[in-house]
């Protein structure tokens, strides 16, 4: 019997595009049974932002554990919960000037949208919400209504309804400036388009291509919620924690968000914890109202409050972060210029994405890299660029390496391509 193939549904993904069994990870660098090494420029697309196993955060896990303290205590009170708050509260938020109530959801990213979704109908007694083309918010059924992507709308196996899907930043050209279509759209009564409960924005789309906003665009999108009486929700599932320099995406346009949807990196260590951030004003709930077994669960809360008290307490880490992110983009801006090929690079922070224009190259690239020892994942409607999400605490050393793995592989597959045209 062949474990993965006879064991395990078809729809597992990325046990195809990356076919090895690993068994260890330390930092950047993940081992097979066999013992080859690979760099992991995927994080868990982006739930592993301090890297795997880290031993500073492992450490105050394991230390809870030992002190049986308790572990799952359905949304019940436990010291671990309270500091989380605390630490969270006086750490981030206070230091941004922030102030918000938190609300601990189901584990995964997707049920701390649904709750985002629940909580604006219920504010504001719409329904609709509005989101972005190419936008990706997770596999349930609301956050599939408010996605762009026909393949995974296709799964749903029901009408999707709820959302309306505009024109993300960029989506008609460097040109057009969607938030004027967004702005008559919402406020035009001869639109078509039902009142907003919610407008639900990623800062940048990593899934959908890495899409960069414009802090105009983000300015522009908030003031128009406002405008119309919907709720700003951002969601930083992917793209908070650090990934583009600063703890929130948002944080470079001063945006002011009702409501902030955090998952992936949030326990710091890849255990499975979502949350909202909400404006005390909004925290309409009901108790019980949306609620779940393994919300908040302590072990994730206890790595969360690790990863906070040994990276955000000082400006070092986001400092580090900015500086490694420049060296990646202009290593890959070096890349795209000198191979041409229309390639171009794009992103925030440590999210950036190469544009190889054709799938077919990404594609290529990315298997090569992987049998040179490199993990790295395409994105895009199309599949046609390669993602970069290194661990925010990856060495120089590796990160050349797989940078350099990576050129190797583009070299090669363009050679390739060459050599048969
Ligand atoms: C991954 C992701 C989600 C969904 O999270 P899951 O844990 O996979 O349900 C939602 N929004 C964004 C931006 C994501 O990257």
């Amino acid at each position: 019997m062949h474990a993965v193939k006879d064991l395990e549904s078809n729809v597992c993904s990325y046990s195809r595009s990356l076919p090895a069994i690993f068994s260890r990870a330390r930092g950047s660098i993940m081992v097979t049974e066999g013992g080859r090494e690979f760099i992991d420029f995927l994080s868990g697309a982006g739930a592993l932002n301090y890297g795997h196993n880290n031993h500073r955060i492992k450490a105050a896990i394991t230390q809870y554990l030992a002190s049986d303290a308790v572990v799952h205590g359905l949304d019940m009170t436990t010291p671990a919960k309270i500091e989380f708050m605390e630490t969270f509260s006086s750490v981030i938020l206070q230091e941004r000037g922030l102030q918000y109530r938190f609300q601990f959801t189901g584990p995964t990213g997707a049920d701390a949208v649904e709750a985002a979704l629940k909580l604006s109908r219920k504010v504001t007694g719409r329904q609709n919400i509005i989101s972005f083309t190419q936008g990706h918010h997770g596999m349930s059924l609301g956050a599939t209504a408010a996605r762009g992507n026909s393949f995974y709308r296709a799964a749903s196996g029901v009408s999707l309804s709820g959302a309306t899907v505009v024109p993300y930043d960029g989506y008609l050209g460097p040109a057009v400036d969607t938030a004027n279509y967004l702005r008559k759209a919402i406020l035009d009564k001869g639109s078509g388009i039902d009142p907003p409960a919610a407008v639900l924005v990623e800062t940048v789309q990593v899934e959908g291509g890495i899409n960069v906003a414009r802090k105009e665009w983000l300015q522009s999108i908030q003031a128009i919620a406002r405008d119309a009486g919907a709720l700003l929700i951002v969601d930083d599932v992917q793209m908070g924690c650090g990934r583009t320099g600063e703890f929130f995406s948002f944080e470079f346009a001063a945006l002011s968000p009702d409501i902030v949807i955090m998952s992936k990196s949030l326990s710091g260590y890849g255990l499975p914890l979502s949350m909202l951030l909400i404006k005390e004003e909004l925290d309409a709930w009901r108790p019980g109202e949306h609620i779940s077994t393994f919300g908040g669960n302590n072990l994730a809360l206890v790595s969360a409050t690790a990863a906070v008290n040994i990276h955000w307490r000082s400006r070092t880490f986001s400092q580090r972060v900015q500086r490694m992110a420049k060296l990646m983009r202009s290593r890959l801006e070096t890349i795209a210029s000198e191979h041409g090929n229309g390639f171009s690079v794009r992103g925030r922070g440590m999210a950036l994405g190469f544009d190889c224009q054709v799938a077919g190259i990404a594609e290529a690239t990315r298997l090569k890299a992987f049998d040179k020892g490199l993990i790295i994942e395409q994105c895009g409607s199309g599949d046609e660029v390669v993602k970069f999400l290194p661990a925010l605490t990856i060495d120089v050393e590796a990160l050349n390496k797989g940078l350099q793995i990576f050129e190797q592989s583009l070299t090669e597959t363009l050679e390739y391509e060459e050599s048969l045209a």
